[in-house]
């Protein structure tokens, strides 16, 4: 699936309509929903999460987790967990700071750079590619690797 945000409410719109689907399919449920974000620095991945937990009622705020590694965010009956892996230095960093039990039953988990984490985090199901398309706006590309993520991909309406 891909398709062009002309700007950034076009980014957090396309969030809200996934928040839509994790609701509408229970995307949420175990074993859980890991959606990658692939992109450069300022790509909108932050901005796209954003729009994600704004979709599903979070009024709080949504920030980077740059320093923290990792944000989690519990909505109504919906656990979010929002990595964000620039800063790991080394993919055991990855395993000491016990993530990989965050991948363990129910949740949605995004992951802004993954490689990072190396062959340490669970499979994904939905890889999203934002790349910047000068002079503005961005593509935005989702893949699906699951039977569970091709399904949820085939619902999705941006
Ligand atoms: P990342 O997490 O990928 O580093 P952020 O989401 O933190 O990126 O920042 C992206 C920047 O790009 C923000 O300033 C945001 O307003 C802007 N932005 C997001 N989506 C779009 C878009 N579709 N078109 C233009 N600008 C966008
Ligand atoms: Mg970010």
């Amino acid at each position: 699936m891909r398709t062009f945000l002309p700007d950034e409410q076009s980014t957090l719109d396309a969030g809200s309509a996934i928040a839509n689907l994790i609701r509408g399919a229970a995307l949420f449920r175990p074993p859980g929903f890991q959606i990658r974000l692939v992109g450069d620095l300022g790509a909108g991945k932050t901005t796209l999460v954003r729009g994600v937990l704004r979709g599903l009622g979070y009024l709080g705020r949504v920030k980077s987790p740059t320093y923290p590694l990792l944000e989690t965010y519990h909505v109504d009956s919906v656990t979010v967990a929002h990595f964000d892996l620039y800063r790991l230095e080394a993919p055991s960093g990855f395993a000491e700071a016990g993530f990989e039990e965050v991948f363990a039953g129910e949740g949605i988990r995004f992951v802004e750079w993954p490689d990072r984490a190396g062959s340490l985090l669970p499979p994904a199901d939905w890889i999203v590619t934002l790349q910047a398309q000068p002079p503005e706006g961005r593509v935005l590309d989702i893949s699906g690797l699951t039977t569970v993520g091709c399904d949820a991909l085939a619902a999705l309406k941006l």
